[in-house]
């Protein structure tokens, strides 16, 4: 923290959030915990209090999860850190000049600064736009729930269709396998995840997949699209068909960012994300932008980009509140991503690229019940990308090589019978700046 840097010197203007979500929440909780006494002021589209969206595919689409245990923090938290959250209203515009917002219902609202933190949309297919019968997106706790009633609803045998296999369409998949389900899966892409994990993961998925008992269609398009009120019918590019009564699409999010493009702030013309520097400030002095909806410039993907990740999301709100304040807090931590899927816990550490030598350590056996492995990306023995399955426990030795960037050799690593532990003291060891994990 600087010390010569009042908090609230602009305390009679409150700080406006927009967007009650996974961004918003953890930004309103940091402005608290760094000393911010002045207005909070929150106003969120949805009915709901800020609530956690990855359970939204995995443990509340089954139901093993209550709706209301999912919240970003417990209901009270709001009144008792006198946050004023308003849900149920939309920012409609905002004038960045006058440093005001005008909600749907008419008000004006004025603040010292504003977070914009309003997440995205679910991509749509044109022939299947939200609403049409039979047809459903999962981005929202009232989309889960809406699912998970036409899973419970669903007769026996009756095929799920889910267009789309990145990490939302696999949950699903794998979700209604647990529910007894019977899935087609159908992905245009020539391996899963293309773009977030190597080859090898992508077939181990695919197997694994398989193996669980999803009809996995990978590298087919959709050559034609009907839907009538019994459901979707498909035909492939490579001429099969495939029918289902309940069809879920799950092809991507594109960013809620029309009311910063309207304002004048500026939006990356990619991907349509809020532009922001590394404390997620934008062209606007006192606007700041954080989470799904954010542009950064990441340095372990070398590259501009939405992260679209729980952790991303936090990490940006905290880094803007403290940047509101003026405060001086730790950088962004190494990108960490999980999925649930078919049995096994994904996490991610680091970032993935074509370029790095993968190594396995473990076990990878897809059809084993519990298959418990790590995947490494390495550069010249340098850690960049960990991919733990079903071996969580090992993500903070990761961390410690990835942070410090130790070089550790391949061979050692893909030794089991070498402790990992032991391997990354020894390699913090031979380099006398990095302390002990
Ligand atoms: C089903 C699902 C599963 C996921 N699983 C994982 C996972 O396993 N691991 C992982 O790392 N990440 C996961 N994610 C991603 C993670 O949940 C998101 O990255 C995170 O929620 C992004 O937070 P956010 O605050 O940017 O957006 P959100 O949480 O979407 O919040 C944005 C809020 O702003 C509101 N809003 C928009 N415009 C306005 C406006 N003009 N005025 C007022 N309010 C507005 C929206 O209605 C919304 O409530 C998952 C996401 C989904 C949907």
């Amino acid at each position: 923290m600087s010390a010569d840097t009042p908090l609230n010197d602009s305390a009679a203007k409150p700080i406006l959030i927009i967007g009650a979500g996974q961004a918003g929440a953890t930004a309103a909780a940091t402005l608290r915990q760094l000393g911010h006494t002045g207005g909070i002021v929150m106003l969120g589209s949805e009915a709901h209090a800020p609530y956690e969206r990855p359970p939204l595919s995995k443990s509340v689409l089954s139901g093993e999860q209550a709706d209301h245990e999912i919240g970003v923090h417990p209901t009270a938290f709001y009144d008792e850190n006198t946050i004023d959250l308003h849900l149920g209203r939309t920012i409609a515009s905002l004038d960045v000049a006058a440093s005001v917002a005008h909600d749907s219902a008419g008000e004006t609202i004025a603040y010292s600064h504003c977070l914009i933190a309003t997440g995205g949309t679910a991509r749509e297919l044109p022939e299947l736009p939200a609403g049409t019968p039979g047809v459903h997106y999962i981005r929202s706790l009232d989309d889960a729930r809406g699912l998970r009633a036409a899973l419970a609803a669903l007769p026996a045998g009756e095929t799920v269709l889910v267009i789309g296999g990145g990490f939302l369409g696999l949950e699903t998949a794998s979700t209604a396998l647990t529910l007894g389900r019977r899935v087609v899966l159908v992905e245009a892409g020539s391996r899963l995840l293309e773009r977030a994990v190597p080859p090898a993961l992508s077939e181990w998925l695919s197997a694994r997949a398989r193996h669980a008992g999803v009809d996995l269609r990978l590298g087919r398009r959709i050559a034609k699209l009907t839907h009538t009120p019994d459901g979707t019918s498909l035909m492939l590019d490579d001429g099969a068909e495939v029918s289902a009564s309940l069809t879920v699409v799950a092809i991507g999010l594109v960013p809620d960012t029309a009311l910063a493009d309207a304002a004048g702030i500026a939006v990356h013309p990619v991907n349509r994300g809020v532009r922001i520097d590394a404390q997620c400030r934008t062209n606007i002095a006192n606007v700041f932008a954080a989470g799904d909806c954010a542009s950064q410039f990441q340095p372990l993907f070398k590259q501009e980009m939405r992260m679209e990740s729980w952790q991303s999301a936090n990490e940006q709100a905290r880094l803007a509140a403290a940047a509101m304040l003026g405060v001086d807090t730790a950088p962004q931590a190494v990108p960490w991503f999980w999925t649930d899927q078919f049995g096994c816990n994904f996490q991610m550490l680091g970032a993935y690229d074509p370029a790095l030598d993968y190594i396995l350590r473990g076990n990878a056996d897809p059809d084993a019940a519990a298959p418990k492995f790590l995947l490494l990306g390495l550069d010249n023995g340098h850690l960049r990308h960990g991919i733990a399955v079903n071996a969580g426990g090992d993500l903070r030795q990761l961390r410690v090589l990835i942070e410090k960037d130790l070089p550790c050799a391949p061979a050692a690593l893909q030794d089991t019978t070498l402790n990992l532990r032991q391997l990354v003291r020894d390699a913090v060891a031979a380099s006398p700046a990095a302390p002990l994990p």
